[in-house]
């Protein structure tokens, strides 16, 4: 992306505290929680809203104002007050006890309980901080840390000390030198380093980090701890750094608002939006909407999925894309699905949107049946995709959607042109929006955001 297509806005504290918050009683892995508030009860932010139900963490209110709304799914808080910097602060307590009662979740995606992961023991073992941020168009890890390196180093430090590990190790993308300048500029401690990453996708998923920072490949039905390794998020990271210093809870997220917007393509980086906003309202804060599109997409392009305007952020949010409109097909398509990626469900939704008939579907072999979904055995790294593309050939299919990695795009592409079979991506709406090269052949050099 050129770099004038990247603007930031600092919502720090919330652009704007007043209208309607909607936050989901589900919005980590676990058991939704229980509320603890009623309709009229007026609610400062920061106070506990909803407790957890076993060791998932609680919900706080991301505004201040009079709750109006309390169902089994979400609970509404009117924002009335327009305090920007004050919240109420958690407990007084020890390192975990803060990070436990914070309610951090993955931000990265994943929503699994900080709390949770922070409570194992890897005593000589791996923190790894997963600044890849690989999906494209996203931008807002890099630009936090762009922002202030040092609370994401300090996350990581806290981190190392929760779980007892003897080294900590900063995995970012090679082509962000800024950010890598920062970071090492405020490491000042030996145990941790910065670990340069390939610009492909998916460099940031957690068992492709453990492979090429430690060398270990964990089996698809394994997690990290495996490998003696907590894989975390930069940002879960930074709010780890507010809970124990400034005891504040998770109220807000950081997020990248991208696509086709009024002033043509950019991505925006909003810092701290207060959970439960509305998709619609950060769009307009973006600029809005400029004319047709095909739709808007929560988080990335890989592995974001579709929502309407009225639909709200919560802890995981890391993205929303406005697409261009989908180009039509009217060949009978075959769908290659990857672990990685959209699921089968996913892209029938966008053969749907394309108009095209679905002729068969075929997975890459890497993918696999593990722990309640498809896993990949080594991520972004291509097993060979020939016989799949001529066994959906054989189905019908005279075209492909594809959602696989970028090893696995650049190997369809090896064959499909010959096959004169059109090869459409996942992703191709979204990156046309933001007028970048799409997830085809591997370019030399990966273009930059
Ligand atoms: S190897 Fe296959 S399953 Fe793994 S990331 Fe690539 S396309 Fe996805």
């Amino acid at each position: 992306m050129n770099t004038d297509l990247l603007w930031q806005m600092d919502m720090r504290g919330g652009a704007s505290l007043s209208g309607d918050y909607k936050l989901l009683l589900k919005q980590h892995i676990g058991k939704p929680d229980i509320p603890c508030v009623q309709e009229g009860d007026s609610v400062r932010r920061g106070a506990r809203i909803a407790l957890a139900d076993g060791p998932e963490p609680d919900l706080h209110a991301s505004v201040s104002g009079t709750v109006t709304q309390v169902t089994r799914e979400f609970i509404v808080i009117r924002g009335e007050k327009p305090d920007r910097d004050s919240y109420e602060q958690l407990p007084s307590g020890d390192l975990k006890e803060r990070i436990r009662a914070a309610g951090i979740v993955g931000m990265g995606g994943a929503g699994f309980p900080t709390g949770i992961k922070l409570s194992q023991d890897i005593t000589g073992g791996t923190v790894i901080a997963n600044a890849a941020e690989c999906e494209p168009i996203l931008n807002h890890n890099v630009a936090q840390i762009e922002a202030d390196p040092a609370e994401i180093y300090r996350g990581l430090v806290y981190a190392m000390e929760a779980v007892h590990a003897a080294r900590g190790v900063i995995a970012i993308k090679h082509k962000h030198h800024k950010a890598i300048s920062l970071l090492k500029n405020v490491i000042d401690d030996d145990r941790v380093s910065v670990f340069p990453v390939e610009d492909l996708y998916p460099a940031g998923e957690e068992r492709a980090l453990i492979r090429d920072i430690l060398g270990i490949l964990v089996p698809p039905e394994e997690r990290a701890i495996t490998a003696n390794t907590i894989v975390i998020n930069t940002e879960t990271l930074s709010r780890v750094t507010q809970a124990v210093e400034l005891g504040r809870p998770v109220i807000s997220k950081n997020l990248t608002v991208a696509g086709k917007l009024h002033g043509g393509p950019k991505a925006l980086t909003l810092m701290d939006v207060p959970i439960g906003a509305r998709v619609g309202d950060l769009i307009e804060e973006a600029g809005g909407i400029d004319g047709d599109y095909g739709e808007i997409i929560m988080d990335g392009p890989f592995m974001g999925h579709s929502v309407t305007p009225d639909d709200v952020i919560t802890k995981t949010t890391g993205g929303i894309i406005v697409t261009m409109p989908f180009l039509p097909e009217k060949l009978p398509l075959g769908l290659l699905v990857c672990a990685c990626s959209a699921s089968e469900t996913r892209m029938r939704e966008i053969a749907k949107k394309m108009g095209a008939d679905v002729a068969g579907v075929e997975r890459c072999k890497h993918a696999v049946w593990a722990r309640g979904g498809l896993k990949c055995q080594n991520p972004g790294v291509c097993p060979g995709q020939a016989d799949r593309v001529l066994r959906l050939r054989k189905a019908g299919a005279r075209a492909l959607l594809i959602g696989n990695c970028s090893d696995c795009s650049n190997t369809v592409m090896s064959l499909a042109p010959k096959l004169h079979m059109p090869v459409h991506h996942v992703t191709d709406s979204a990156m046309r929006a933001m007028d970048l090269h799409l997830i085809r052949k591997l370019q030399k050099k990966q273009p930059s955001i």
